[in-house]
């Protein structure tokens, strides 16, 4: 072993060997296994904790930019007093993601503000730092998505990515009319995922209003039928999050002067 080299000989070893963690720490590593007097073995196993805890780290943030949610929202920053339809150990059992690998679907239907999409960019989110592969669109996307598939580089790279996912999230299911063409699309979409990952739907419709949603009575129902095989849906009724805790700019007393207006 060539130990003349010192430390540049490690980092290119380090290059060499893609061991980028080890050769970014090196110098904390090798301070700190001779001020706390490591073992050989216990400097080792720093070193590749480092190296390993690096990795995941760049994975987890791969996953998430890939899962392309547009804003982050966390399971911690959800009221479960404010929502009151779900208990807290079905939160927790949401939160587990058990039902995930066990292929579960989630429907969360109700009305605006009722943090619908919250819950389920959180439940994505966590699922990325779960390790499982996550993939967020609405339905407006998801749409153009299928419809320019043959013609769109990018839509066929974020179709693949939507089929190889384990959870895939369609957020806003009902909000625009989707024509028959597209609800076959679609029809076909969850026909072909339904035996391979778990899908998250929100929607501000309910199940008897998705007929007309999707444009064609028997497609609607077949849609339905393959969702709802193992499925669990949580209508989130009550009053928007968003109007009862609104914050506003403008002064409530309407009377209150204006400074230099006295006179
Ligand atoms: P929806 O998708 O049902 O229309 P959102 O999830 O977009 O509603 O929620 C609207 C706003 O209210 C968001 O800023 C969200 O973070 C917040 N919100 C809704 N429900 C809750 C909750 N239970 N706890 C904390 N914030 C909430
Ligand atoms: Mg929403």
């Amino acid at each position: 072993m060539n130990t003349t080299c010192g430390n540049d000989g490690i980092r290119k070893q380090c290059i060499a060997l893609h061991l980028p963690y080890i050769r970014e720490n090196l110098n904390d590593l090798l301070m700190e296994a001779q001020q706390s007097d490591w073992s050989y073995s216990e400097f080792l196993e720093a070193a590749l904790t480092i190296e390993l805890d690096g990795r995941n780290r760049r994975a987890q943030e791969k996953r998430m930019k890939e899962a392309g949610f547009p804003y982050a929202k966390t399971l911690d920053e959800f009221d479960l007093n404010f929502c009151t339809a779900i208990s807290r150990p079905q939160f927790h059992q949401l939160k587990e993601l058990t039902w995930v690998d066990g292929l579960y679907n989630l429907i969360l239907s109700g009305p605006p503000g009722t943090g619908k999409t919250h819950l389920a960019i959180a439940l994505g989110r966590k699922a990325c730092e779960d390790g499982y592969r996550v993939s967020y669109c609405t339905m407006q996307t998801l749409m153009r998505i299928l419809r320019t598939q043959e013609i769109d580089r990018m839509s066929k790279t974020k179709l693949n990515r939507i089929k190889k996912s384990q959870l895939v999230i369609v957020d806003e299911v009902g909000y625009l009319p989707v024509g028959k063409s597209e609800g076959n699309l679609f029809f076909e979409l969850i026909s072909e995922l339904q035996e391979q990952c778990s899908i998250l739907i929100t929607t501000n419709k309910g199940f008897e209003e998705w007929t007309e949603l999707l444009g064609d009575p028997k497609m609607a129902a077949a849609t339905l039928d393959r969702l709802s095989f193992r499925c669990d849906k949580i209508e989130m009724g009550g009053k928007s999050y968003r109007i009862e805790n609104h914050s506003s700019f403008l002064d409530k007393d309407n009377d209150a002067e204006l400074p230099g207006e006295t006179g």
